[in-house]
C-alpha cells in the first residue's frame, strides 16, 4: 500500500488536509463522469502547482500519428488519443486583485474533498489565507447530470471571513487546451467560433482529422447570501477563450455564490450546424429547473443505479468503500445507452490507455454489466464488435491473412488497430479469443441465443478463420503450433505456444463450428444469409477442425502443469517473495530485457485460461497451476488480483482471496501500483465486482441455471449483492452462518446452492 490518505467511509471518498503532493492523485480519485463525459477533479480556480488537467467526451478522439524509432511494416499509422476537451469548469477568482491559487496561499485550513458516491456529486471545502491576509471560506460542489447527460453544474461559494473584500469571479470557457499525451505535439483542436448571449457563452471547436464538432457552453448566475444578483459584467473574448467578469464588494461573513452550468454538445449526436442552438435549449431547460432540482434528480438517478448494482459489506469499511468506489466509477464511465461507445481502461480519468477499447471489455466488464443492468447493455457491447467486423477483417488482411480472417485490434476507437507497440499490435492476438468468449458468456448468462444467428456467428467465423491461418503445422511435433505471440502476460514477448493463446484458439474454432451446425439446423434463413456472405464451405470447416483437434499445448509431465509457453521451465525460478522489495514494481525498476528473461508474470495467463474455461479443469488441476504460477506473479496489471481472488476463493483459501480482494478493490484508493495520478483503472473495477460475486459468492451459470457456493471472509459480518437474471432480480445475502435468497420477479427460480437444487418463489425469503 502506498497511500492511506483517503478516509474510510461507507459511501464517500474523503480527503482531509491539503497536500500539493497528492493533488494529481486526488484529481484521479475524485473524478466524475456520466457515461457521456467526464473530468478529473481539477480545481475550478487557478492552480499553479503540479496538476493534470483533464476533461473528456465519450467517443471523441484524435488519431495521433504514430511515433516509433524503427518503423515496422504493418504498424498502425496512428495511436488514438482520448482528447483533453475544452474546459468549462474554470472560474478565476480575484480577491482584492490577488488570484486565489491554493499553491500560492499563505495557509490553507480545513481542506476537505468528498466524492459522494451514493448521490453522485463532488464537493470541496477549505479556508484559504491569501498573501494579502484575506481569509476566505470556499465551498464548491459539482456534478455531471445523469439525466441531462450533456450538462453539468457547479455551485461555487466564497465567504470572506476576516474582512470585507472585493471579490471578482471570472467564469470562463477555454478551448485552447492541449493533451499531456501527444506524439508530435500536434494541435488537436481548432476553434471555429466564440459567442455569447446574455449570461451564456458558447465555443464551437472541432478536432483535427476526425472532425468531431463540439460546442462547449456555459451559463452563469451570481447570488449574494442566496439572493440572485443582476449586475453588469465585463466580457473578455479571445480567439479560443471567453470569460465573464463580475466585480463585487463582499462584506465580511457574506457569501457570494456563482452557479455555473456547462458541458458539451457533440456532432456525434446532433447536426453540427445546430450545436449552439441545442446547447442554448439545454441551458434553458437546466437553468429553469435550477441547481437544487437537477441535483435532486441526480440523487434519484444514482439511487436507481445503486438499487440494482450495490454490494453491501458489513463489518469492514475499507472493503465496503472499495467495492462501491469500483461500482461507482464503472457507472460513471459506461451506462450502455449508446452502442457506439465502450469502456476505456482509464475511462474519463486520464489519457494513458484513455477511452480506447481493449480486450478488457469482453474479458472483464461484460459480466458486471450483464448482471447489474438490462441485458440490452451487454448486447450493445457485443454489437460494438459486430460493427467493427469489417475493420477487423481489414486489419488481418493488412497483416497478410486472407479469406475474411478477422483480427480484432488490441486497442481501438473505431475498429482500426491504433496501438503501435509491435508486441501488442502483432503478437497479442489472444484478444480475438475474448471477443468470441464474450459471445458465449452472454448467451450462457442471458439465455438470449438470437444474437448469434443475427450477428455473432459472422464474428465467430472471422475469428475462426484467423486462428486457422495463424497456426502452423509443426512436422517435429506432428501438431499445430502458434508461434511468435504475446500472451496476457505482457512480460513475455514473441514466445511460442503460449498455452492461453493456443487453448483459446482451439476453443474459438470449436465454438464457431458448434454454432454453425446449430444455426444450420435451427435458423435456416440466417444460415443461408451468412453462408452466402462469408462463402464458407464444408471443406474449410474441416480444415479448421484439423487445427483445433491437433493443437499443441506445452506441458510438464514432471510438474503436471501446462506451461505458460515453450521453455518456461528454463527460466531461473525464483519466486516473487524472494525478490527484494526495492526491486518492485519491476516494470519501473528493471530493464525490459531483464523482465523478459525473468519468470515474473504480470497478470493471470495460464490461470486466465483456467478461469475462463474452469469446467474443463478439475479443482486439483486448478490448485496445481495456482500453486505454481501465483508465486511468480507480480500483479503489475490491474487486471491481475481479481482473477486470483476468485480462484483463491474457489480453492477455499479465504485469507489469500481476501487480500487479493482488497488489492483489486482498493488498487486506486491505496495506489498499489504507484500510478493513480495517471488515472484510475476502470476496467479492472469490473473484476472487483467479479471477485465478490464469482469469488466469494461462487456464482456461476450452469445449464441455464444460477449456481452459488457462498463463502465469506472472516473479516466480514455479512455481504449482499443482486443479480439481474433473465428479467428477474435475485438478492443474495451471505453472513457467517447462512445464505439467504430473495427473488423479485414473477416466476419461481430454480438455483443450485452448493450443488443442491433450491426453489425460490417470488418475494419469499429462502435461507440456507
Ligand atoms: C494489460 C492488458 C490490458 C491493458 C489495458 C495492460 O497493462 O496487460 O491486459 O488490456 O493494460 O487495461
Amino acid at each position: 500500500m502506498n497511500q492511506d490518505y483517503i478516509k474510510p467511509d461507507n459511501w464517500s471518498v474523503i480527503e482531509e488536509g491539503f497536500d500539493t503532493e497528492q493533488v494529481k492523485s486526488s484529481e484521479s480519485l475524485f473524478s466524475i463522469g456520466n457515461g457521456a463525459m467526464g473530468q478529473r477533479a481539477n480545481f475550478e480556480e487557478q492552480y499553479s502547482g503540479p496538476t493534470f488537467q483533464g476533461s473528456y467526451i465519450a467517443g471523441v478522439y484524435y488519431p495521433d500519428k504514430t511515433r516509433v524509432g524503427w518503423w515496422k511494416n504493418g504498424y498502425p499509422e496512428y495511436f488514438a488519443k482520448v482528447l483533453n476537451a475544452p474546459n468549462w469548469i474554470g472560474i478565476n477568482i480575484f480577491v482584492n486583485g490577488e488570484p486565489l491559487d491554493l499553491f500560492k496561499c499563505k495557509s490553507i485550513a480545513n481542506f476537505r474533498r468528498e466524492l459522494n458516491m451514493k448521490e453522485g456529486w463532488y464537493k470541496r471545502t477549505f479556508e484559504a489565507t491569501l498573501q494579502n491576509n484575506i481569509t476566505l471560506r470556499v465551498e464548491s460542489i459539482r456534478f455531471l447530470s445523469l439525466d441531462l447527460d450533456e450538462i453539468g453544474a457547479i455551485e461555487y461559494a466564497v465567504t470572506p471571513l476576516n474582512a470585507s473584500a472585493e471579490i471578482n469571479f471570472g467564469p470562463y470557457l477555454d478551448s485552447g487546451i492541449t493533451n499531456e499525451d501527444t506524439n508530435w505535439d500536434d494541435k488537436f483542436w481548432e476553434t471555429v467560433s466564440v459567442n455569447h448571449q446574455e449570461d451564456r457563452a458558447f465555443i464551437i471547436s472541432h478536432t483535427m482529422k476526425t472532425n468531431f464538432f463540439v460546442c462547449t457552453f456555459m451559463q452563469t448566475q451570481l447570488a449574494l447570501n442566496g439572493k440572485v444578483l443582476t449586475q453588469e459584467k465585463k466580457i473578455d473574448t479571445r480567439s479560443n477563450y471567453i470569460e465573464f467578469q463580475y466585480e463585487n464588494e463582499v462584506d465580511q461573513g457574506e457569501t457570494l455564490t456563482l452557479t455555473k452550468w456547462g458541458g458539451y454538445t457533440v456532432s456525434l449526436n446532433h447536426d453540427k450546424g445546430q450545436l449552439e442552438k441545442v446547447s442554448n435549449d439545454l441551458l434553458e431547460e437546466a437553468s429553469e429547473m435550477g441547481f437544487e432540482k437537477l441535483l435532486e434528480k441526480q440523487k434519484q438517478a444514482w439511487k436507481k443505479i445503486w438499487d440494482m448494482a450495490d454490494i453491501t459489506i458489513e463489518g469492514d469499511v475499507q472493503a465496503q468503500q472499495g467495492i462501491r468506489f469500483n461500482i461507482f466509477h464503472l457507472n460513471q464511465t459506461y451506462l450502455g445507452k449508446d452502442a457506439r461507445l465502450n469502456i476505456g481502461p482509464k475511462g474519463f480519468t486520464g489519457e494513458k490507455y484513455g477511452g480506447s477499447t481493449y480486450w478488457d471489455t469482453e474479458a472483464y466488464c461484460i459480466p458486471f454489466y450483464m448482471a447489474t443492468k438490462d441485458q440490452k447493455v451487454a448486447r450493445n457491447l457485443l454489437e460494438y464488435r459486430y460493427q467493427h467486423l469489417e475493420k477487423a477483417i481489414e486489419n488481418a488482411t493488412k497483416l497478410g491473412f486472407t479469406n475474411g480472417a478477422a483480427l480484432y485490434p488490441m486497442v481501438t476507437m473505431n475498429g482500426e488497430e491504433c496501438h503501435n507497440e509491435w508486441e501488442i499490435t502483432f503478437e497479442e492476438i489472444h484478444r480475438n479469443g475474448a471477443i468470441a468468449f464474450a459471445i458465449f458468456n452472454y448467451h450462457r448468462f442471458t439465455g438470449d441465443y438470437s444474437y448469434i444467428p443475427e450477428k455473432g456467428l459472422e464474428v465467430l467465423i472471422g475469428i475462426a478463420r484467423f486462428w486457422h491461418q495463424r497456426a502452423t503445422y509443426s512436422d517435429a511435433k506432428k501438431k499445430y503450433v502458434i508461434l511468435g505471440v504475446t500472451g496476457p502476460n505482457e512480460y513475455e514477448n514473441n514466445v511460442n505456444n503460449n498455452f492461453y493463446t493456443n487453448y483459446v484458439a482451439q476453443w474459438c474454432i470449436s465454438y464457431a463450428i458448434e454454432n454453425i451446425r446449430k444455426i444450420k439446423n435451427e435458423f435456416d434463413s440466417d444460415y443461408t444469409r451468412i453462408i452466402t456472405k462469408t462463402k464458407l464451405s464444408n471443406s474449410e470447416i474441416d480444415a479448421w477442425k484439423l487445427v483445433a483437434d491437433n493443437m499443441y499445448f506445452p506441458y510438464s509431465e514432471e510438474r503436471q502443469i501446462y506451461l505458460q509457453q515453450d521453455g518456461f521451465l528454463d527460466k531461473e525460478l525464483i519466486t516473487v517473495s524472494d525478490l527484494p522489495k526495492d526491486q518492485r514494481p519491476i516494470n519501473q525498476k528493471w530493464s525490459w530485457d531483464r523482465i523478459l528473461r525473468s519468470p515474473y508474470i504480470k497478470q493471470a495467463d495460464v490461470l486466465q485460461c483456467i478461469y475462463f474455461f474452469e469446467d474443463n479443469f478439475t479443482d486439483e488441476e486448478l490448485k496445481r497451476h495456482f500453486d505454481f504460477y501465483e508465486p511468480f506473479t507480480v500483479h503489475e496489471s490491474s487486471l491481475s488480483p481479481c482473477v486470483h481472488s476468485i480462484q483463491a476463493a474457489k480453492l477455499g483459501r479465504m485469507e489469500q482471496a481476501y487480500e487479493f480482494y482488497l488489492r483489486t478493490s482498493r488498487l486506486d484508493l491505496d495506489d498499489y501500483n504507484h500510478e493513480v495520478h495517471e488515472g484510475l483503472h476502470i476496467t479492472s473495477m469490473a473484476g472487483t465486482w467479479m471477485s465478490i460475486v464469482e469469488g466469494f459468492g461462487g456464482m456461476r451459470v450452469m445449464d441455464n441455471m444460477l449456481s452459488f457456493s457462498p463463502k465469506i471472509p472472516d473479516q466480514w459480518d455479512a455481504y449482499s449483492f443482486k443479480i439481474n437474471f433473465r428479467d428477474q432480480t435475485l438478492k443474495i445475502n451471505v453472513d457467517q452462518n447462512k445464505t439467504s435468497f430473495q427473488l423479485d420477479g414473477s416466476a419461481e427460480l430454480q438455483i443450485l446452492v452448493n450443488d443442491a437444487l433450491v426453489s425460490i418463489k417470488p418475494n419469499n425469503l429462502v435461507t440456507i
